[in-house]
This record gives C-alpha cells, structure tokens and sequence, in this order.
C-alpha cells in the first residue's frame, strides 16, 4: 500500500471506498439549461446549484451568492462544503459582496451545526490547488468540519471502519429542516438582511 493510501486510512478510513472508486454513483446528469452563465456541467458544486432542490445532491442551503452541500465523503458527521455560486477557483476572483455573503453563511452553517449536532468544535479550511488537497480546484469552497473531543482516538483503525452516527440522507433532512427555522435574535449573527437564510433563494445572482 503506498503512502498516501495508508495515511487516508489511518485518518480517514471510511474514505478509502472514495478512493478506491467504488463508491456510490453520482447522480443523473442535468439538462444543460439548468447551469448558471460560467458554470462547469461537470462540477458537483455547479450541479449542485442548479439542481440544489434535488435530495440527490445534498444541498442543504442556497442564496443568491452562495451554496452549501453536505460532503458526500465526510471526514466526520456534519462536514459540510460552503462555495459561491460561481465556478471561480480562486478568491481573488471574488467579488467583495460574494466574499461577504461567504463569510456569513459560514458563520450561519457553524451556528447550525452548533445547534444541530452539539460539536466540541470546527475545523475551517479552504484547500487552494491539487497539491493542498482540493479535490476541485476549479470551484473554490470552505470546509467545515465538526469536531468532538475524542473524535481522533484508533477506534477507526482498530475496526476497519468508521462509525458515521448519521446517514448522510437523514443528517440532510435534520439540516435542511433547521436552516428553514427562523433563527431568534439570539441565536442570529445581526448581520444578515438582504439574504435571508431562512427562505433560500433560487434566484440566480446579480453580476
Ligand atoms: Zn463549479
């Protein structure tokens, strides 16, 4: 076994099957009219835009800049993948309002899986080219992974496998149903208004 498949499965063993190519297949593939002006048909994240209603694509919110989709590979329970709804792949391609309305919808994506999953913690990262690890490099997104104290421990190793509490199916169900509540002025972040994360928006954006 070479190096980088033995590192995946010492810290990540439930993604060799990804790895490996044996996964799940993708979902069908979408009429071309579907996609916004720029987008990549073969990208998950533009297909996902344009088909974001569609369970099969795991979108758990969708406003006028920005998508998020719960990873079909998770490093653990509730990883969730935060990108605008453009295909650019890099930030300095960004517009200064699409940089805004990332940033809170990562902060709203953290508050909800706060309440949803009681995580102990995040790791939040942006994987910039191949040689970093982004899986995508065309379509740039955040990765929001939650973290529980012991979450680490070789548990995984010692089993082969590891135990994902949640099925992606119904984790997506339980966060599609809480990012749809109005959330109370305590648990806002004050700040969002012309978006509106409780009544996503299927409106393509404004450029
Ligand atoms: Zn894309």
């Amino acid at each position: 076994m070479d190096e980088d498949k033995l590192r995946e499965l010492i810290w990540a063993p439930w993604r060799i099957s990804y790895i490996e190519g044996c996964d799940q297949p993708a979902p069908s593939p979408l009429n071309p009219e579907l996609f916004l002006p720029g987008a990549d048909p073969g990208c998950f994240l533009c297909q996902a835009v344009a088909d974001a209603q569609n369970p099969e694509r795991l979108v758990i919110f969708r406003d006028q800049l920005s998508v998020v989709v719960l990873n079909r590979y998770p490093y653990n329970n509730g990883h969730l993948l935060i990108a605008p709804l453009r295909h650019v792949g890099h930030p300095g391609d960004l517009s200064p309002e699409e940089h805004t309305a990332l940033m809170l919808t990562l902060t709203r994506m953290i508050r909800l899986l706060e309440q949803s999953l009681q995580p102990d913690g995040f790791n939040v990262g942006l994987n910039l080219g191949r040689v970093a690890g982004a899986g995508l490099p065309g379509h740039l997104h955040w990765h929001v992974v939650p973290r529980w104290n012991g979450d680490t421990n070789f548990m995984p190793v010692l089993a082969g496998a590891k135990v994902i509490p949640q099925s992606l199916a119904a984790l997506w169900q339980l966060l599609r149903e809480k990012v749809q509540q109005k959330p109370t002025p305590a648990q806002s972040t004050g700040a969002v208004t012309k978006n509106d994360i409780s009544q996503p928006n299927t409106n393509p954006p404004q450029e």
